[in-house]
């Protein structure tokens, strides 16, 4: 029978994230499907906020292992409080968030305890013995497999499950000591700010601009400053997250005139990112077939195009719309800020 550890470190404010929520529907369906048992193992400099707000999840036991050390992400606190809860569960199977704080410890925790780790899961199921889910070759294929190493350590993809809701309720929490005797002090975080960010996973729509922005408009000119108002102002406006054709973040290497917020994280496509949101706008973009390949997890697209046949117009959108993006976006911010 296995034992499913669901691993999870709180935020700053003591509670879990949405991303451990996916996680721990991941984890508790393993667990009924396989009859297995569920042990919650929480990380964070205070954890009992968060073992309450799961104490519906049907965890038989929730350890944790508290205290400043383990309030920051840390490689050196952070593996060894996954290392010591998987040990005290005597976890089969261990079910973490695939966030950048667990992506970046789960292989060496799997090292450390001579099992495995595979992250960017998207499913996992338990019919029939455990086997996962997950996209091969930048998501052009899916895979399916199962692995007879345990304990087996898996990082599952942010957005692809739906996050946990359960009643709350008083949990006691069984403390696991850690002596992580690091030598690293965070001595602080250094961020953009919200408003500056502009990838984000979460959000709703993700807005993509393309090469068209920087070229030359109706007037011959060009009108840089115009289209990073434009684009800034329905981020701000829809708390849109931001994408990028590759020939616009490539102008910047080619001496074009660019958008000063825009970078290769931002691409979307066959080299660059395939983002989930529920909707998708793309604006000033062509619609060529190795972009619109990292479109394939938005499920309601739009574009915007002056070109009538563009790739957009070959089945590709939804609704595309004939029209300058440059007025278009104008009406559209207009619309927001009332
Ligand atoms: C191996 C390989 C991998 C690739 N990988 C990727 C990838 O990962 N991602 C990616 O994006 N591309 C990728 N590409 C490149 C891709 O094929 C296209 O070249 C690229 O996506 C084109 O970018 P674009 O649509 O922004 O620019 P363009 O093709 O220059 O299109 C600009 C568009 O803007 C429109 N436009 C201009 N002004 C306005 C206006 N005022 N209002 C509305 N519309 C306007 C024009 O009509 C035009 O359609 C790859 C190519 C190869 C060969």
């Amino acid at each position: 029978m296995e034992t499913i550890l669901f691993l999870a470190h709180t935020e700053a404010d003591g509670t879990l994230g949405r991303a451990a929520m996916e996680s721990l529907t991941a984890a508790k369906s393993l667990a009924e499907a396989t009859g297995g048992t569920l042990v919650a193992g929480l990380v964070g400099e205070n954890v009992q906020l968060a073992a309450n707000a799961i104490a519906g999840a049907g965890a038989t036991k929730v350890l944790g292992v508290s205290g400043a050390d383990f309030a920051q992400p840390r490689y050196a606190t952070d593996a060894a409080a996954a290392e010591a809860l998987c040990k005290a569960a005597e976890a089969t199977i261990v079910i973490a968030a695939g966030d950048s704080r667990w992506s970046r410890v789960l292989p060496g925790v799997g090292h450390r305890l001579g099992g495995r780790a595979d992250l960017h899961i998207t499913q996992v199921n338990g019919d029939g013995g455990v086997s996962v889910k997950r996209w091969f070759y930048r998501q052009r294929m899916e895979g399916s497999f199962s692995r007879a190493q345990r304990p087996w350590l898996l990082g599952i993809d942010p957005g692809t499950q739906t996050p946990w809701q359960g009643g709350a309720g008083e949990t006691a929490v069984e403390p696991v000591a850690v002596d992580a005797g690091t030598r690293t002090a965070v001595t602080g975080v250094k961020a953009p700010n919200t408003d500056e960010q502009t990838i984000r996973p979460d959000a709703e729509v993700l807005f993509v601009a393309g090469a068209g922005w920087t070229k030359k408009q109706a007037d011959g000119q060009v009108h840089l400053d115009i289209a990073e108002q434009r684009i800034l102002g329905f981020l701000k406006g829809a708390k849109a997250s931001l994408g990028s054709s590759k020939s616009l973040v490539d102008l910047s290497s080619e001496g074009g005139q660019v958008l000063s917020f825009m970078t290769h994280l931002n691409q979307v496509g066959q080299t660059g990112a395939t983002p989930r949101h529920p909707k998708g706008l793309a604006t000033c973009c062509h619609g060529e077939e190795p972009h619109v390949v990292g479109w394939r997890f938005i499920n309601e697209r739009r574009a915007i195009n002056t070109d009538a046949n563009c790739g957009w117009a070959q089945g590709k959108a939804d609704v595309l719309y004939v029209a300058d993006a440059f007025e278009v976006m104008e009406k559209v911010n207009a619309l927001l800020a009332e």
